[in-house]
């Protein structure tokens, strides 16, 4: 078999067998294939696309790239969930405790944050003293004792995706729907779940910019699942403005603390989006019989403390300091140098948000890395104090920004000016639900 012709086929609009497709992934991963020839089948990739089989082909050739990891001793239905990423989306941190709390098994692994989105590692990292590399039999023995465990990436999980991500950054293909969908499900499936809920967000703050664009990933995804003998369930969200109000990490753990102690109310975005996620998760776990049940048993765990309780126990097990996991504790997370509010320019209604350019203004201020090396600041970010929809007058604060670095406030502050666009009159809300495909 020579690259060479691998490439023109897909260029010619051909499919790709599954021997050619397992060709490509072992000979780039170990080198034989050079990175310009691998461009090139990337590209045409997305100008031509894959079908069905193909992407499963591609998603089971990355998985086999390197370790897959063993939950078959671990009782019951193993639960794991993942988003497309986004800008103050917490729901881990919140539904991996509920469910546990509802009698599910939830053992995932999570990645930091790039550029303007956050990651769930960092976050947890806010609190003092966890550790969130743990070897695979620890991670292991703390879902046995606590029903829930949220651990970092090992480091040979998909070594395929890390290298044609890497690629696809700086190749411009990035965008391409099949491409997405294998590097996403090869993670989730090395990761060892026997059930998947999948958050596909799509707006300003996401990959996928339309909703159709966003189903039809979200459908293939639940395809593959089948194809690969996987439960998996998809949700498409909205990601037109920050899911929760808080941006940055210590921030967006407190809100999840807050959320864990009741004080978010229902019809809140990130409530909501949580309900929805955990109400899946338990119905693919068979705790559940129908939505409304789901929502009763999830509503009870936090109304009881006892989804706040695993998140305690989960972070103790990861040697952070779990007595700081209440609503006083989180907010000494969140200690900086300055508050800075944020005023509205002129007053009328919000009309809309560039999510993106909100966690670029969190990242700005220390919240987020540039670059992979970079060091982040857990309490420094913002908070908004309005959604889309919402009148505001004039001189009134659209967010407080916590700071602990001068030099970027000026930065910060104009960013979320940009970021903000108030009008005279209501714009029409994006749902935050889009559908559910199974
Ligand atoms: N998230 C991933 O893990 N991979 C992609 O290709 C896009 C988003
Ligand atoms: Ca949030």
């Amino acid at each position: 078999m020579r690259m060479v012709d691998i490439i023109e086929k897909k260029a010619a609009g051909e499919a790709l067998t599954t021997e050619e497709i397992h060709f490509v992934v072992e000979g780039y991963v170990a080198g034989r294939i050079p990175d310009y020839q691998m461009s090139a089948l990337l590209m045409a990739i997305v100008l031509r696309d894959m079908d069905e089989r193909e992407a499963a082909d591609l998603t089971l050739a990355m998985m086999r790239s390197g370790d897959t990891v063993d939950l078959s001793d671990l009782p019951g239905v193993k639960v794991d969930k993942h988003s497309s990423g986004g800008v103050g989306d917490t729901t881990t941190l919140v539904v991996a405790p509920l469910v546990a709390a509802c009698g599910g098994t939830v053992a995932k692994m999570s990645g930091r944050g790039l550029a303007f989105s956050g990651g769930t590692i960092d976050k947890l990292e806010s609190i003092p003293g966890v550790n969130i590399a743990q070897p695979i039999e620890r991670f292991k023995q703390i879902v046995r004792k606590t029903g829930v465990c949220v651990i970092g990436q090992t480091g040979n999980l998909v070594p395929a995706d890390k290298k044609m991500y890497a690629l696809r950054d700086v190749t411009g293909t990035v965008m391409s729907v099949p491409l997405i969908a294998s590097s996403i499900m090869s993670k989730k499936l090395a990761a060892g779940a026997d059930a998947i809920v999948l958050d596909v967000k799509v707006g300003s703050g996401a990959f996928m910019k339309t909703v159709d664009e966003a189903k039809r990933l979200a459908t293939l995804m639940v395809k593959m699942g089948k194809l690969l003998k996987r439960e998996v369930v998809a949700v498409v969200t909205d990601m037109n403005q920050p899911l929760g109000l808080s941006v940055g990490n210590a921030l967006e753990a407190r809100e999840a603390v807050q959320l864990l102690s009741g004080m978010v109310p229902e019809g809140d975005a990130l409530y909501e989006v949580c309900m929805l996620l955990g109400t899946q998760m338990l119905r693919l776990s068979n705790l559940a019989q129908t939505d409304e049940e789901a929502r009763k048993k999830l509503k009870t765990a936090i109304d009881s403390g006892a989804g706040l309780q695993k998140l305690r126990a989960m972070i103790h097990e990861l040697g952070g300091d779990e007595t700081l996991l209440t609503p006083d504790g989180m907010d000494s997370l969140c200690k900086v140098k300055q508050l800075v509010p944020v005023p509205a320019e002129h007053g009328g209604y919000v009309r809309g948000m560039q999510a993106e350019l909100i966690g670029r203004a969190a990242q700005v201020l220390g919240a987020g890395r540039a670059t992979k090396a970079d060091v982040i600041d857990p309490a420094v970010g913002l908070v908004m104090h309005k959604r889309v929809g919402d009148p505001v007058k004039q001189g009134e604060a659209i967010c407080t920004l916590y700071v602990n670095e001068d030099k970027a406030l000026s930065d910060a502050v104009e960013t979320m000016r940009q970021a903000v666009e108030i009008g005279e009159k209501p714009e029409q809300v994006a749902p935050m639900v889009y559908g559910v495909v199974r």
